[in-house]
């Protein structure tokens, strides 16, 4: 069995990153700098956004971390967000979810600038990924899962891709991005029967549910690639991230399994970083 090891993965791009970054800076550019806002204070959402500061640190970029109180008007944040695009040293903007149920999450998303939009949410990117147009951004989950796949040598076009999961954030994209690289997608989600039907035949195997140990020996064959995108963080008997695939039934049957923690997770940080770099040149291009 192959371990698809994100981590190592993770550090590699981080280098690369930094000597990219480096080049610039070395140039006169500025440093590339994201700004994360975070409205109330979520733990969890803190934990994210210290681990994306301490890549940043480690690659030469900025991360501000506007920290905004959760009762604030969704007009004052959107006030916040038009700054932070009109900032010329500013290269990303982030929303970190979740927000506040009084703020429209989809009404923030799009006042960012789609230049900025390291997330790749903006209705723009979303349309550029439908229609295969290579300047828009990606969401990084979506990028690192492709990431790790085509580093280990995994072959995408003209396999049978199945994702379990169609949320905007994960499922769909990572579907429409499959397409994009000529495979042939299957998405199966909570109202799908028989799950085992779809994903047992499947060449690549994508589960993206947020249900734990969902994926199991039933699920798979001999041959295929496992990516597990779920984290659940399980408090008993002790806290851990669990993923959605039952990590020890499935991986002595596929050929090549990501593993939870430390699979998609550090891509998915690691990509989000590749498209603020991408975000920070065509900046730089433009003037
Ligand atoms: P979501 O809850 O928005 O969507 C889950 C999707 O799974 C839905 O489309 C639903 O129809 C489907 N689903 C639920 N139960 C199912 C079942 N029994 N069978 C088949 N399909 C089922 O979640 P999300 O935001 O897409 O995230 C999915 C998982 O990925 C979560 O565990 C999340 O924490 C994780 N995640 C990980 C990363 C990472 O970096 N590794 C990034 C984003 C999300």
């Amino acid at each position: 069995m192959m371990l698809l090891d994100g981590k190592k993965l993770r550090n590699e791009i981080a280098s690369e990153l930094k000597t990219s970054i480096d080049a610039y800076v070395s140039k006169g550019y500025v440093s590339p700098k994201v700004a994360i806002i975070q409205v109330g204070m979520n733990k969890e959402s803190t934990l994210f956004i210290e681990n994306k500061k301490k890549f940043g640190q480690k690659i030469g970029v900025e991360v501000v971390h506007v920290h905004l109180p959760y009762n604030i008007p969704e007009d004052e944040l959107l006030k916040e967000i038009y700054a932070l695009n009109d900032d010329n040293s500013v290269h990303g903007v982030i929303i970190q979810m979740p927000v506040p149920k009084h703020i429209r999450r989809e009404v923030c998303v799009e006042a960012i600038s789609p230049l900025k939009d390291v997330d790749g949410l903006h209705s723009e990117n979303v349309k550029a990924l439908w229609v295969h147009r290579s300047d828009g951004i990606v969401p990084a989950t979506t990028r690192g899962i492709l990431t790790l796949l085509e580093h280990n040598g995994v072959l995408i076009e003209g396999r049978n891709v199945v994702v379990v999961g169609r949320s905007s954030l994960v499922g769909k994209p990572t579907a429409m991005a499959f397409l994009n690289k000529n495979a042939t997608v299957t998405v199966c989600h909570s109202k799908t029967p028989n799950l085992e039907f779809y994903t047992t035949p499947a060449d690549i195997l994508i589960a993206a549910a947020g249900v734990p140990r969902l994926i199991r020996s039933q699920h798979v064959r001999p041959g295929q690639v496992v990516v597990d995108v779920g984290i659940t963080i399980e408090e008993v008997p002790e806290r851990v991230a669990v993923g959605d695939v039952h990590f020890d039934e499935v991986a002595d049957i596929v050929h090549a399994i990501s593993p939870v923690p430390g699979g998609v997770g550090p891509m998915t940080v690691a990509s989000l970083f590749q498209n603020l770099f991408d975000a920070y040149t065509r900046i730089i291009k433009k003037g």
